[in-house]
Parts: structure tokens; sequence; C-alpha cells
């Protein structure tokens, strides 16, 4: 099988997965006992602290665990809402968020908080001025993903953090799509949180970590035993998080070397297509994208009976994200393009990874024309 969805999961790298193995047997203890075994556990749970923040310029004092992006996106947001709700209501967000953060911004809604979400337009970009005209003074919170898991758009989130901290904003960002794809640096991003999810960068499902900026606040969403400073109480997931830290470890080795060789796989596999099939087109900005990413759009098809001819050819694709490739709506992302509705359901996600090579790429593309020439002939829309 060629794979081709590493936007909605990756394999764990087998690294990862060595690294990981002693702590299901031997190496069993709670981390937060003071014998060998309980230490041996603690010692390699802030070894794989340090390799986190190493990935993206933080200390290691400032990283979280927690079970993924999800609830690495809910502890940002919820914990900043409700920590801040007596000095304002008003959160400013994207329309293209993922539904870790749309959702619980909607949620927010219900509680009496305001949420402003930006357009991105056909670039699939937020604009500048439309967070300096957004901000209000009784906004508390800007939350922007890094990049974008559906179109694989990157957003100005340097140039959006300077603008939240000259006015005491906190400033958060969904960073599960870049970290271990592109350079990620907290610093030069100007961001007080930031989301990491492990199985999006060849480590294991479960499993993420919250960026917390020191002097940055949150209220803690769950109550116990005051591990992860109050802020995650629970018994540490101790395999887990060594994998994380491996992958991350990799991942900071690798990165040059991989985001390049991604990046001329994925051309290969955009020219390949746009130049060869009639009515095709890339979704979103060409050159601000993840170097994994490639999201075209075929015009008299639909993603869905694509995705399944390609599934038949042994390709593994996606019309969108796996979060909303249930539901028959057009993705919220693609509606913001400003996309016809048929335009969106013509719509495939191929998101690469390190282990694809170049003749996979040769035979997707072949694989893609034959799969969308067929569907056209079947098509009504097509043959008008
Ligand atoms: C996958 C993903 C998430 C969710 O992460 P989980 O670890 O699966 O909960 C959040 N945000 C983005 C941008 C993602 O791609």
């Amino acid at each position: 099988m060629i794979y081709l969805d590493h936007s909605a999961t990756s394999p764990v790298n087998p690294e990862v997965l060595k690294a990981m193995e002693p702590f299901f047997s031997q190496e069993f203890g709670n981390a937060s006992t003071f014998y060998s075994l309980g230490r041996t556990a603690r010692q390699a749970m802030e070894a794989a602290r340090e390799n986190v923040a190493s990935l993206i310029g933080a200390s290691p004092q400032e990283i979280i665990f927690t079970s993924g992006g999800t609830e690495s996106d809910n502890m940002a947001i919820k914990g900043t809402a409700y920590k801040w709700k007596n000095k304002g209501k008003h959160i400013i967000t994207s329309a293209i968020e993922h539904p870790a953060v749309e959702e619980t911004c909607r949620y927010l809604e219900k509680q009496g908080f305001e949420v402003t979400y930006l357009p991105v337009y056909e670039e699939g970009i937020v604009r500048i001025e439309d967070v300096l005209a957004a901000i209000r003074e009784d906004t508390i919170l800007i939350t922007i993903m890094h990049a974008n898991n559906e179109i694989g758009t990157i957003q100005p989130i340097a140039e959006i953090g300077e603008i939240a901290r000259k006015k005491g904003i906190i400033f958060h960002s969904d960073a599960v799509q870049t970290v271990g794809k592109i350079p990620v640096d907290v610093k030069k991003l100007n961001v007080d949180l930031l989301s990491i999810s492990a199985h999006k960068l060849y480590g294991p499902k479960g499993i993420g970590a919250l960026y917390v900026k020191k002097g940055v606040f949150l209220e803690p969403l769950i109550h116990g035993g005051g591990h992860e400073r109050a802020l995650r109480p629970g018994t540490e997931n101790v395999p887990g998080i060594v994998g994380l830290g491996k992958a991350c470890e990799i991942a900071l080795k690798n990165l040059k070397k991989d985001q390049e060789y991604v990046t001329r796989l994925r051309n290969q596999l955009i020219a390949g297509i746009l130049e060869n099939l009639e009515e095709s087109y890339l979704n979103g900005d060409p050159d601000k994208r993840l170097p994994n990413n490639a999201h075209l759009r075929f015009n008299g098809i639909e993603g869905e009976s694509l995705v399944l001819h390609l599934d038949a050819k042994g390709i593994a694709a996606s019309t969108g994200s796996a979060c909303s490739s249930k539901k028959l709506e057009p993705s919220h992302v693609l509606m913001a393009l400003g996309l016809e509705k048929v335009e969106a359901h013509g719509s495939l996600r191929l998101s690469l990874g390190t282990e694809n090579t170049p003749e996979d790429i040769e035979y997707t593309i072949k694989s893609i024309k034959e799969a969308v020439t067929t569907l056209r002939n079947l098509s009504p829309l097509w043959n008008q």
C-alpha cells in the first residue's frame, strides 16, 4: 500500500516503538514513586520533556504532557477563557481551525463568550489587517493554527503573535501539523501556548503536549493528584511520553533533510497532476503550504468516489480531515476558500511522508489520471 494520508496519522517509527517497549514491560514503574523503578520512569519522562522542548525552542518546564492535540487545544483555549473571563470574554480565531479548536470555541459561545472567526480568502490564509480590526478591549485570546490540516496552508503566526503581545492578549497556535515538518520555534513565533500531537510526527496515538510559556497561567480543566504542574493530573502515560520524546528527537535530527525530500515529492506530484489532467486545480496558496500537502480539486467528480478508486489501486488518500470525512457536508475549510459545494466535493487531500518514494508518486499520478478519467466518463456533471 502507498500511504498518502499523513495528515490524518502517521506510522510509528520503529525506533520510537523500540524506545517505548521497555516501559510497557520491565520498566513499568509509576513515575511519581521514589524507589528506583519509579525513578527510571521519571528520568525517561524528563528526558522526553527535554526532547520535546528542544524541537520547539522551549525550556522543559514549559512542556505539559496531554493525551494529544485535541486535549492540548482544549486546555489552552478553555484554560485561558476560564482564567481570564472577568477581564474579557472575546476570542479571535480563524474560519479554518481543526474541530478541536472550532468546537471548543463554539462551546464557549454557549457559555457567554464571543468569538470572531476570521476569513481566509481564496489562498486559505488569515490577513493581518483582519486580525488588527478584530481586536477589542475585551479580547483575551487569539487562537490561530500554524498550518491547516486539510489544505496545508501556513498562517503568519509570528506576525499575529507580535500584535497579540503588544496588546497583552494571550496567543495560542495549534501546531499539530507543523511540529516535526517545518522549523517551529516558540520564541520566533511569539506564541504563549502551542499544541503538539505525537501521532502526526511518527509517534504513538493518544499522547501530545502543550507548550505553556513561563508566566502564562491557565485554569486547570481536570483536578486530581497535581501531576504536570496540576494542569494535567493523572498517572503519567510513560510509554507514550517516551515515544513522543523519541519522535521529537528524530524529527529534530532529520528536519531539514526530510523537509527537502518531501517537498520534492510533493512538487513532483502537483506538477504531474496539474500538467497532465485537464480541469484540475490546487486548493490553497501554492507556496505558503506544508511540505507534505497537495490538496487537489477535479471538476466533474466526487472526492469520495476517487478515494475509493484509489484505495482499490492500493493508495490511501483522503478527501479532507479524517474527523469530518464521515459527514457528507462539504468541509468548512473548503467553504471558507469560497468554493462552490460541488467544487468542494471534488477535492482530494494527499499528505506525504518520509517513507514515500518517487516511484510511489509516479504510480499515484498515473492512478489518479486513470481514476479521474473513468469517473468523469460516468459523470452526468462532466458529460453535459
Ligand atoms: C490531528 C489534529 C489535531 C488532533 O490531534 P489528536 O492528537 O488526534 O487529538 C488537532 N489539530 C490539528 C491541526 C490536527 O491535525
